[in-house]
């Protein structure tokens, strides 16, 4: 197999499949990170929300509960002390609620007194067919309410309750009040019988009552929302350490995949991937060339073999850093073999291949390495026409084998 084959096998099975797992996991701290500050946030804006609705609706319905019993318990005590002013009974024998004219101020006058210390504000009582047979406010009696579904429904023998605001309401002593909260109920009047004989309407004022829910709503939903932030505020604090941390592993994994450990240089696999990308974007005709360069430390078994392996290794890793810092900022400089580099030179041509080749060769050669005197043998070129990449590959080993052949410390054009 060609060494271009064998480019072209690793790029396939290994490179790709590594760099694209490393950088969706790269992305994951972060991610875990965002996904925990939008499920915060949306935990608390439910919490909230169904803490403040759970609190207002089970006070609403306290209240509702409350003004309802107070207004059954007030209504047919009333009844039951005003029954011979409000029952008559008409020649058939059938009981009807019915206001005995010189019962009227008396009833009035009694109505009034019992009904302002108890927070009411209104009472009105209507005979089967509707029709307003008493009220506090003398206004409407007489007047019929067939629309109304509350009445209907409490003519039928069942309690209606509401909370309703009134923008204005004359109260039992004859003073205007503003914006009040009234528990509007109606109830049915039984008699002896059993027979539903008219309906009672009572308001209660649960102004104070009401603002009081809204009160506790809010100073519980904002207590609430302060133990809330603080608890997911900690977590948050925690979270974006540890996933700061693993943010952290995770690159230097990274870098560990890409890299090689003695030199630091990329590794080959990576330099693979690399070369491929390139050569993709000179295949899509986005730059002209890309130069490579393959280099070869001459003699190295030997320094191995004189002084030790450890000074080869100090051998490469200098030799490394003197390629590293001659070639340009965007050139890829990669260790591909033991003592073999690749060195990538994206959008160059082969007078500017030319030019860093000769830097790395002067670089590595001019001073010696501690002892060893260390040179190189090059082979550079740069991508032509339609060729595939294998072949240019393939043209930077064939003039490292060429530089080699004549004799090594020196560069190969091809
Ligand atoms: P040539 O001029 O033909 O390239 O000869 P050479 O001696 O440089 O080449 P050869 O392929 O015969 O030997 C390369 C040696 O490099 C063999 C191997 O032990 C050594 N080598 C490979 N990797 C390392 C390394 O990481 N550290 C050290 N110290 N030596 C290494
Ligand atoms: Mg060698
Ligand atoms: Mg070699």
């Amino acid at each position: 197999m060609t060494r271009g084959q064998e480019v072209k096998r690793v790029v396939i099975k290994d490179a790709g499949l590594i760099i694209n797992a490393l950088k969706h996991v790269k992305k994951n701290p972060k991610y875990v990170l965002k996904l925990f500050t939008l499920f915060s946030i949306f935990s608390i804006a439910t919490i909230l929300l169904l803490v403040g609705i759970g609190l207002y609706k089970i006070n609403y319905d306290y209240i509702i509960r409350n003004a309802e019993d107070n207004a059954i318990r007030i209504a047919y005590t009333i009844f039951d002390q005003e029954r011979k002013y409000l029952l008559s009974t008409d020649a058939s024998g059938k009981a009807t609620i019915h206001v005995k004219e010189e019962a009227f101020a008396m009833l009035d006058d009694r109505m009034k007194k019992y009904l302002h210390p108890l927070n009411m504000f209104k009472i009105k009582f209507f005979s089967t067919d509707t029709k307003i047979v008493y009220s506090t406010d003398h206004s409407i009696i007489g007047k019929t309410d067939k629309t109304n579904q509350a009445l209907a429904k409490a003519l039928r023998g069942q309690t209606d309750s509401k909370i309703v605001q009134k923008g204005s309401v004359l109260d039992l002593v004859g003073e205007k009040r503003y914006e009040v909260d009234v528990v509007e109920t109606y109830l049915p009047i039984i008699d002896d019988n059993h027979d539903i004989v008219g309906s009672f309407e009572v308001y209660i004022d649960v102004t104070h009552s009401y603002q009081e829910i809204r009160k506790v709503v809010t100073y519980s939903v904002v207590v609430l929302s302060v133990v809330l932030v603080f608890v997911f505020g900690v977590l948050y604090f925690l979270m974006s350490r540890i996933t700061g941390q693993l943010s952290k592993t995770q690159e230097e994994l990274h870098l560990m995949a890409i890299t090689d450990g003695l030199t630091k240089l990329y590794n080959r696999r990576y330099m693979i991937l690399r070369v491929e990308e390139e050569f993709d974007r000179v295949t899509r005709k986005k730059v002209p060339s890309m130069g490579l360069i393959m280099a070869d430390i001459d003699y190295f078994k030997k320094i191995n073999d004189n002084y030790g392996h450890l000074t080869g290794d100090e051998v490469l890793k200098e030799v490394a850093h003197r390629i590293k810092t001659s070639v340009r900022k965007y050139d890829m400089v990669g260790r591909y073999g033991g003592e073999e580099f690749l060195i990538l030179l994206p959008n160059s041509s082969i007078e500017e291949t030319k030019l860093v080749a000769e830097r790395i060769w002067n670089a590595v050669r001019e001073k010696s390495v501690g002892q060893c005197k260390v040179t190189l043998s090059l082979g550079a070129t740069c991508t032509v026409g339609n060729e595939e990449l294998n072949s240019a590959i393939n043209r930077a080993d064939e003039g490292l084998y060429k530089s080699k052949q004549a004799g090594r410390d020196r560069i190969s054009l091809t």
